[in-house]
């Protein structure tokens, strides 16, 4: 089980000349889930991007550490060897790629970095396949070409499930999915909390994926700022009456 901690302290970023993340500080322990809700434009997304070290934006100040490793330091295949997982928002094509090959690289990569994912890759990957309701079929298929929104947001969790990360941010894995895919990525996500300890940064717009994703906390993102935090009940008082109160 998985113990630790991911904390961002006054993070500030942008792009050159302009500052999009305008110190935001949050810590999410491991098994804990975080939703990060917020208007379009807040920077939800370049939160997601900066935490994973996305090329194109500038660190401005502040710091981020997994387990008190500075992350920020770190080229982006090495925060996902230090255990940090980006499921994107728009994941991208990957002709020539199957999804096999990738996590087979991942997992060989994490292997001498003291990774913890299941021993048999093609058993675990089928097993996580089906329990998402992820045709087989499509593990043999280049990564995302000709998907589906939704079949690529099921990818993108079985993907998580199989290279188990220590935190995970989930930049709107809900969004194209329907009511019982998002129920089955939601409760799969859930289920990894207390498997191995996942801790979850959740950036969604819906209530909906949290009464399968319970948030510990949930952070409202206004301007590039963390302007409400608070519990479940928050996330609800959003979708009942919107952002207009926050921003
Ligand atoms: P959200 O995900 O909350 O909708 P984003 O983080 O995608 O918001 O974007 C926040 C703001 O920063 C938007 O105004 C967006 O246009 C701008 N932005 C983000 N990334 C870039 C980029 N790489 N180049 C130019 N503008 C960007
Ligand atoms: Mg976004």
């Amino acid at each position: 089980m998985s113990t630790g901690e991911l904390v961002i302290e006054d993070l500030r970023a942008g792009i050159p000349g302009r500052e999009i993340l305008q110190g935001i500080s949050l810590t999410v322990a491991s098994g804990q889930v975080h939703a990060v809700m917020g208007p379009n434009g807040s920077g939800k997304s370049t939160l997601a991007h900066v935490l994973m070290g996305r090329p194109g934006y500038e660190i401005l100040g502040g710091s981020v550490t997994l387990d008190g490793i500075d992350l920020l330091a770190l080229p982006t295949w090495q925060r996902a060897r230090a255990g940090l997982f980006l499921a994107m928002q728009h994941p991208i094509e990957v002709p020539g790629v199957p999804l096999a090959e990738a996590l087979a690289a991942a997992r060989s990569s994490a292997a001498d970095g003291g990774g913890s994912a299941a021993p048999d890759l093609a058993a675990g990957l089928e097993a996580e396949a089906d329990r998402i309701g992820l045709d087989r079929r499509l593990l043999g298929r280049p990564l995302n070409v000709d998907l589906s929104g939704g079949e690529r947001k099921r990818n993108e969790t079985v993907q998580l499930a199989v290279l188990r990360p220590r935190f995970a941010v989930l930049d709107e894995i809900d969004s194209g999915l329907d009511v019982d895919a998002l129920a089955d990525v939601g409760r799969r996500v859930q289920a990894a909390t207390t498997e191995w300890g996942l801790g979850v940064l959740a950036i969604t717009h819906f209530h909906r994926l949290l009464d399968v994703l319970v948030p510990d906390v949930v952070h409202v993102l206004a301007g590039g700022r963390v302007v409400a935090t608070g519990g479940p009940d928050l996330a609800a008082a959003v979708d009942r009456s919107g952002y207009a109160g926050y921003v």
